[in-house]
């Protein structure tokens, strides 16, 4: 146990107390505070096999680490533990809240010798050793031991002033803070912050007594829970007396008896603080009654109610993050698996399929417009027999489908009976008021429109439900616009050798082309040149700006290479951004200039958000290789480009990497010692 956190000599001296007595001079004693406090102190606390010292090696969790705050209430009767082993200890709750004494070092008569061994074969020490260590401990029963845990308890809660523990002088160490700071920087989830900034007010602050105020849906009261030391009865309170003991607008308010009675007039505490935390992510209020925090304390719980607001914020932020991702990974899966369907009424109705899932509504539709332009039929419809939907006379510029057919643009509407936008005669009868409504748009000309409404639990389609549904149906329009375009034949063609989002020519097809052109160039003795690129930190791109922008991204890539290169070259989306390029008949020396054209064309080009990425700019690194050089097969030349690109990348990205093969024989080697 660090010194910061040693007992103090209160309890050093109740420790002197006992092992002088003759029923407990047998046992090691120790005080303990609560093993849940884990995270920010030290966290070998206790087990029953602690006496035997380091490396006894029993694994198997032991009764003792497996304490419960409940457990360790001030006044509770001792526990009495054993072991598998046939050892023997108990535990008693201290009067200061958190704190508690152990006594373990004691044996029964009988050991369990098969378990003995058991343990000896799995640390790989000798039996005979460990049964020696054992056999030197006291031998007691169960009933002794329940006898001695007895005494403890009765010495500790006779000892003067044991109920009242003084309040120490100011004790606070600031290494003891910093331990739960970096704890609550640490914390995996809110509640894991939040218990570590409770039990630190416990234990560190020697706070008697803490319950939290947490405002409650509809801004008019708040919940207070208890959560620290005297029990005390959940309560609802008027928002108006809680935020009255904030008025200040300070973090940490120091409240009298006067002021506690008023907003707790069953509690006779007689003075207490309140600390507000959580701003940003509901603020939340910790009420800690008989106590007042003095000299500095005040200073350093308000820097810990600071942390936990901190860390609570950035939890959040993860949570949101990981949301994103989430739905970005199940959009890219939905586009692809929509791009390998070929008929048009399993399309659309994949489509709107998917569009319900993602934005869990139970009622839709797909509507698409006639050659003229004038009318509108339902193709594919959710929750609707598809002949009366079909029935459903629908003209371009008319209703809500009708009008975004007509503006191109979207409509989101929260309260169908409150916006203004929509004309009463037009409203349709679904069930929830809140629907949305998208064009099905290619370069710019609407060919379609995807209804969405009745959201499941009534809930209501909000600004983030129009941004997915608007990156599913860009990507899907562009799938349907080409499957109305061409003839069957044509499109399976076409689609099994591009990639529709960037309509570069995909891998099936690279792969295919680079034989061709390989053996071109063989036959007539060429050079040619193929170069790897991956956009740097894309996957950061992503997460701050979203996967619209990174779709965007993408694209604007696809065509800066494509801007760069000869008519005869092939630019290739070879995986998520990551692209290759065939040059043929090119040397080395002349596409690391065309490399350089593109790099920089990359890094030139302004990509909305990208201040955010860690240079300030989105960029590219390439890997380059050489046919006959780096190697005369297709796998050998996207495995010398690859590793090239990896150079790139390993010299600080936003560069062009020639293969160098000594150095690919370096990191062969480093990875075998690896
Ligand atoms: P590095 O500089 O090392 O290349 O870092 P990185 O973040 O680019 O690393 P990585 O190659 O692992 O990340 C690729 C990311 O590209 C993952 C995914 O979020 C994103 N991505 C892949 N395909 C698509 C796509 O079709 N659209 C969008 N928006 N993002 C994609
Ligand atoms: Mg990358
Ligand atoms: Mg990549």
């Amino acid at each position: 146990m660090k010194a910061s956190l040693a007992p103090d000599a209160y309890y050093q001296a109740i420790l002197g107390t006992l092992r002088e007595h003759p029923n407990l001079a047998g046992f090691s004693l120790a005080i303990h505070i609560q093993p849940s406090l884990r995270p920010g102190l030290p966290p070998k606390l206790t087990k029953l096999c602690d006496p035997l010292g380091e490396g006894f090696g029993c694994r198997r969790p032991c009764k003792v680490t497996a304490m419960r705050r409940s457990d360790l209430h001030p006044g509770l009767a001792p526990i009495v533990f054993h072991c598998i082993l046939g050892l023997l200890g108990f535990a008693i709750p201290l009067p200061r809240p958190g704190w508690f004494l152990t006594g373990k070092g004691v044996r029964l008569r009988t050991i369990n010798l098969s378990y003995l061994e058991e343990l000896s074969r799995q640390n790989a020490r000798d039996s005979y050793q460990i049964l020696q260590r054992i056999s030197r401990l006291p031998v007691l029963t169960k009933e002794q031991v329940r006898t001695a845990a007895g005494i403890a308890f009765d010495l500790i809660n006779t000892q003067p002033k044991a109920k009242a523990v003084p309040a120490p002088a100011p004790q606070v160490e600031l290494q003891a803070i910093v331990t739960v700071a970096a704890a609550l920087d640490d914390a995996p989830s809110p509640e894991q912050a939040l218990s570590t900034f409770i039990e630190a007010m416990g234990i560190l602050f020697d706070v008697p007594s803490l319950a939290i105020l947490e405002p409650l849906p509809g801004g008019r009261e708040y919940a207070l829970r208890p959560a620290w030391g005297d029990p005390m009865a959940e309560t609802i309170l008027p928002a108006a007396k809680v935020e009255r003991l904030l008025r200040d607008q300070e973090k940490v308010s120091q409240l009298s008896a006067a002021q506690l009675n008023l907003l707790l007039p069953d509690h006779p505490a007689a003075a207490g603080t309140a600390i507000s935390f959580g701003e940003g992510t509901g603020q939340r209020i910790a009420l800690c009654l008989d106590k007042e925090f003095r000299n500095g304390e005040e200073l350093l719980a308000e820097l810990l109610a600071d942390r936990l607001t901190a860390r609570l914020r950035q939890l959040r932020r993860e949570e949101e993050l990981t949301d994103r991702r989430e739905v970005s990974e199940r959009l890219m899966a939905m586009i692809s698996e929509l791009a390998l369907l070929d008929s048009m009424e399993e399309l659309l109705d994949a489509l709107l399929r998917m569009a319900a899932e993602l934005l869990d509504a139970t009622c839709g539709s797909i509507m698409l417009l006639d050659e003229e332009r004038v009318a509108m039929r339902i193709e594919a419809a959710l929750r609707m027999g598809l002949t009366v939907a079909r029935s459903l006379p629908l003209r371009v510029g008319e209703g809500i489908a009708g009008r975004v057919a007509a503006s191109g643009q979207p409509l989101l509407v929260n309260d169908i009976e409150r916006d203004g936008r929509v004309a009463p005669t037009n409203r349709p009868r679904f069930r929830t008021k809140s629907f949305i409504s998208v064009p099905l748009a290619f370069k710019g000309n609407v060919f379609g429109v995807l209804n969405l409404s009745d959201k499941r639990d009534n809930r209501i389609f909000v600004k983030e439900d129009l941004d997915i549904l608007s990156t599913l149906t860009s990507h899907a329009a562009a799938i349907i616009h080409r499957s109305r375009q061409m003839t069957r034949t044509e499109l399976l063609e076409q689609l099994s050798i591009t990639d529709p989002l960037t309509e570069l020519y995909n891998r099936r097809y690279l792969e295919k082309r680079m034989h061709e052109e390989l053996n071109r160039c063989r036959r007539q003795d060429q050079p040619m040149t193929v170069m790897m690129l991956d956009l740097d930190h894309f996957k950061c791109y992503n997460d701050t700006c979203g996967h619209v922008d990174g779709d965007t991204a993408l694209k604007k890539t696809a065509r800066i290479l494509r801007s760069c290169v000869r008519e005869m070259d092939v630019v290739t989306r070879y995986g998520g951004e990551e692209f290759f390029i065939l040059l043929p008949g090119t040397s080395k020396e002349e596409a690391m200039f065309v490399a350089e054209r593109i790099r920089q064309g990359i890094e030139q080009e302004p990509f909305k958000g990208e201040e955010m990425l860690p240079g300030g700019r989105l960029t590219a690194s390439i890997g380059i290789a050489s046919f006959p050089d780096d190697g005369t097969t297709a796998h050998a030349l996207i495995h010398a480009a690859d590793v090239a690109l990896y150079q790139a990348k390993n010299a600080g990205r936003n560069r062009t990497s020639p293969f160098r093969p000594e150095e690919e024989r370096w990191q062969q080697k480093m990875a075998l010692r690896l």
